[in-house]
């Protein structure tokens, strides 16, 4: 099949180079000339692991191609997808201009009947309303058909969910079309469900959602936990047992960030609310969340009274291991406070550093060597739980600090390790170790 991918995102980059992985013939097109540029040389604008060589190894087969050119990258193509990004508006509604525009593109570009699949995440009712702006700008005679195929990778193992993804969700007008898709996936070999247009686009809302009010709920017990000497971690664990809960989002933190789920429940409570439909329970789980983010700055000045002149060592930028991307991340929040605060801050990312000074709106210095970070601080905030992190012995905290003081928001050590190294120790919903 001849498939046009447009938008060379984390969701739009990944798509392309699956699909040609699977023997189709993919063109992405982006607007970012830059990134063409460094993706037609091969090198892989994201971080996401198994990208690279998989992008390389399709580029060479002549099965993967990049252009700027959107007349270029749609010309003889059968199916084009739509994988740009759908930010956050002021009042948390989803900004489609971009759909719009990859919609106006492409119905100016094609020359023949085609189908075209929203893999971006969007409210209910936009494929129609993209459907419309198509048939206004298309030459007269020629057919778009439309389809919703919401995309569940997660950052830092997106390769892995392509491929082994648990659903693969078609939400399609009629079945000829529906059948084409479920066609295209085939060599995935994951459970397909196909659906209409609607529940398809609610679909991706509402796990988004009830994912975060996961993530929400068992930070509402952590802190609970905390004035009632309980471990959160042991009872995240009793009640994941339960098959009925599952393991899964149950563990305690400083809450969610990341280009998702911020803006996909804001939009969810938005859109809900355009239906006269208050989503209380949503609402709350947004609450939580903001809250959470704040909890370590909290504990840090219960600890010291003022943090001003302290050096803060930050651990950690993006929202989760395993990615250089800081959209939401909670160090967006932590980081501006410590400097409002009166703390210098040094933090390490071995990925997301060279994306610090872009991202946090507060003087900070950025390192890749761990070492450097930790070198004399007076404290040490954990936000991302990246494996050399976990890996890290409590005690290598008290051989590079001034005073070995970590506030952990993401509970990577047991309290037993802790004790062991001889640290102040403070995370999430576990017993302070002093
Ligand atoms: P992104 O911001 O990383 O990438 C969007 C890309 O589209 C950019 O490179 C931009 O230059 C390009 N673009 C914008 N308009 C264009 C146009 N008219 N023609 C060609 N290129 C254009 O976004 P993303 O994180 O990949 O997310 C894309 C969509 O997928 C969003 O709706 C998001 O909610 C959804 N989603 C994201 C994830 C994720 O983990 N990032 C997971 C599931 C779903």
């Amino acid at each position: 099949m001849k498939i046009a991918v447009i938008g060379t995102g984390y969701v739009g980059l990944v798509t392309g180079v699956a699909l040609s992985e699977i023997g189709h013939q993919v063109t992405c097109i982006d607007i970012d000339p830059n990134k063409v540029a460094e993706l037609n040389q091969g090198i892989p604008t994201i971080y996401e692991p198994g990208l690279g060589e998989m992008m390389l190894r399709n580029q060479s087969a002549h099965r993967l191609f990049f252009t700027d050119q959107h007349e270029k990258g749609l010309d003889g193509a059968e199916v084009i997808y739509i994988a740009v990004g759908t930010p956050q508006r002021a009042d948390g509604s989803a900004n489609l201009q971009y759909v719009e525009q990859a919609a106006r593109d492409i119905a100016n570009n094609i020359r023949k009947s085609v189908i075209v699949v929203i893999k971006s995440t969007v409210p209910v009712g936009t494929n129609l309303h993209i459907k419309k702006i198509m048939n206004a700008n298309t030459r007269p005679g020629i057919q778009v058909r439309i389809a919703s195929n919401p995309e569940f990778l997660r950052e830092g193992s997106a390769i892995h969910d392509t491929f082994r993804g648990d659903r693969i969700i078609i939400g399609a007008e009629d079945r000829e079309t529906a059948d084409v898709l479920e066609e295209i996936n085939a060599p995935f070999g994951i459970p397909v469900l196909k659906t209409d247009l609607s529940s398809s686009e609610m679909i991706k809302y509402a796990s988004n959602a009830f994912l975060a009010t996961k993530i929400s709920f068992i930070n509402e017990i952590a802190n609970l936990c905390e004035k009632l000497g309980a471990d959160v971690e042991e009872v995240s664990r009793g009640m994941g047992l339960d098959h009925r809960i599952g393991m899964s989002f149950l563990r305690a933190g400083i809450g969610y960030g990341g280009s998702c789920f911020p803006k996909d429940t804001n939009a969810l409570v938005q859109l809900a609310g355009n239906h006269h439909h208050e989503f209380n329970l949503l609402k709350s789980v947004i609450e939580v969340n903001n809250h959470q983010q704040r909890v370590l700055v909290e504990k840090m000045v219960a600890r010291f009274g003022s943090l001003k002149g302290k050096r803060v060592a930050v651990l950690g930028l993006a929202f989760k291991p395993n990615t250089d991307d800081l959209r939401e991340s909670p160090a967006l929040v932590i980081i501006p406070k410590l400097v409002e605060l009166g703390a210098e801050v040094i933090t390490y990312d071995p990925i997301a550093a060279n994306q610090g000074p872009r991202w946090i709106n507060a003087p900070a210095a950025y390192t890749k060597n761990i070492a450097k970070a930790l070198k004399d601080a007076d404290c040490a905030v954990i936000v991302t739980d990246w494996p050399d992190i976990k890996r890290m012995e409590p005690e290598t905290f008290a051989y590079f600090m001034k005073t070995p003081i970590v506030f952990d928001g993401r509970n990577c050590y047991s309290i037993a390790a802790v004790r062991k190294a001889r640290i102040e120790y403070y995370s999430v919903g576990r017993p302070d170790v002093v």
